[in-house]
């Protein structure tokens, strides 16, 4: 299935298709069985050799020593790495372009491109129990104290903040009718984790929930200007939403060349599965939603590229993360079923993969909110202009 790309595209395609092939896979069944963790030194062997392809540069700019690749062939790379089950490939830390318009230089240096050496990891704090899903109602403060911002507030779902150094942590400024992200070092006093419950998947990352009591930080922690809180949020949302779609394509992709091969080799009845009218039906739908699925990934991806108006970009990011999610969490569903019992085993990957799956369409904000930016979207601009 092939979507025309550049040289440079295919070239970085091919490259993270070598090292999840060749890093990665063959370790995942080791991660399912072990809380989602390897050995130390294979951790740290994949994380080096992720930096030296310079992964954890695509998205900087080279004003600061980065790749700056395009967006479509970003989604080239973390479409190969979405192949990968337990997120093994999440081993390094990837600075994102709106972080060096957001972040002083000081926070540049001091958190940013440590990210890109790979000396620093980041968590994202935005999510409370109350808000859920409404994230301008977000409930956390900061409160200004001479050359400090004082931060209260419950945090749920923190992705890797039992690995992390550092939190962004979302928060409103009543006192200056205003929200901001601030920076925040793991193990600043007032900070607790108060539960890390356990999750569907088996990812060394966890999601646990943090208690800010009284934490004070200094002003310079402040990321960007005032009434820029949630740009900086949305950035972030666009560029997840879209890396979502490309790593969901590359889930479904592996689902199905594997689910081909055991349908071809599987002989029911005297003859091969894949001779099952009902089997080929499945496998027909999954590789239909596929393409589709890639089609409208990389063309996102493309207009991101182009320049095209944010408004419209961040309906697409929208679309993206809701059709692929869902279309992938189909296409698995097809998949497991074509494996049998074989498919329920954890060391299958459809197994893995209808755990992993079923996150997308929560995280980076719901399939139902998503529903709601694109309704309003069509509402307030017309189709012309999403
Ligand atoms: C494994 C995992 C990791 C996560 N990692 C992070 C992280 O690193 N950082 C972070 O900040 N957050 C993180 N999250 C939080 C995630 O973004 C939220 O779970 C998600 O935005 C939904 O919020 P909620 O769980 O409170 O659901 P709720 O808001 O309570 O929603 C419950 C249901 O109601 C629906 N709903 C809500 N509002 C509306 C509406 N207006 N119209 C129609 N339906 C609606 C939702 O779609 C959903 O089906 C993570 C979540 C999970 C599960």
């Amino acid at each position: 299935m092939k979507i025309e790309l550049s040289r440079s595209a295919l070239e970085w395609q091919a490259k993270a298709r070598k090292y999840a092939d060749e890093y990665l896979q063959p370790h995942e069944v080791e991660a399912e069985l072990n809380g989602g963790c390897l050995p130390d030194d294979i951790t740290k062997r994949n994380k080096q050799r992720a930096i030296e392809l310079g992964f954890s540069a695509i998205d900087v700019p080279k004003s600061h020593g980065g790749l700056e690749l395009p967006m479509v062939e970003q989604v080239a790379i973390w479409e190969q790495l979405g192949r990968v089950t337990n997120a093994l490939s999440w081993c390094f830390s990837e600075p994102q372009e709106w972080m060096f318009e957001a972040c002083s230089e000081e926070q540049i240096k001091n958190y940013i491109l440590p990210m890109m050496l790979g000396e620093k990891k980041d968590c994202y704090a935005i999510t409370e129990s109350g808000p859920g899903s409404d994230v301008a109602g977000i409930e956390a403060t900061a409160s200004k104290d001479g050359d400090d911002y004082i931060l209260n507030g419950e945090k749920w779902y923190v992705t890797s903040a039992n690995l992390a150094d550092f939190f962004w942590f979302q928060a409103q400024l009543p006192d200056e009718n205003d929200d901001a992200l601030f920076l925040v070092d793991q193990g600043t006093a007032g900070i607790e984790m108060t539960d890390n419950p356990l999750f569907s998947h088996t990812y060394a990352a966890h999601h646990p929930t943090y208690q800010f009591t009284n934490v004070r930080v200094p002003a310079s922690q402040r990321v960007g200007e005032s009434g820029d809180g949630m740009a900086y949020t949305r950035s972030w949302f666009r560029h997840e939403r879209l890396m979502i779609g490309a790593r969901s394509c590359g889930a479904a992709a592996r689902l199905i060349e594997d689910a081909t091969t055991f349908a071809s080799e599987r002989m029911v009845g005297g003859e091969p599965l894949s001779e099952k009218q009902a089997i080929q039906f499945m496998l027909a739908d999954c590789a239909t939603e596929l393409w589709a699925a890639r089609l409208m990934t990389f063309e996102a991806a493309a207009a991101s590229d182009r320049g095209d108006d944010l408004k419209a970009l961040h309906n697409r990011c929208s679309m993206v993360k809701l059709f692929v999610s869902e279309a992938a969490n189909r296409i698995v569903d097809r998949v497991l079923q074509v494996f049998g019992g074989r498919g329920y085993m954890r060391e299958n990957v459809a197994e893995r993969f209808f755990r992993e799956l079923r996150v997308d369409r929560i995280w980076e904000g719901t399939s139902e909110i998503q529903r709601l930016i694109i309704a309003r979207n069509l509402l307030k601009r017309g189709l012309d202009e999403m």
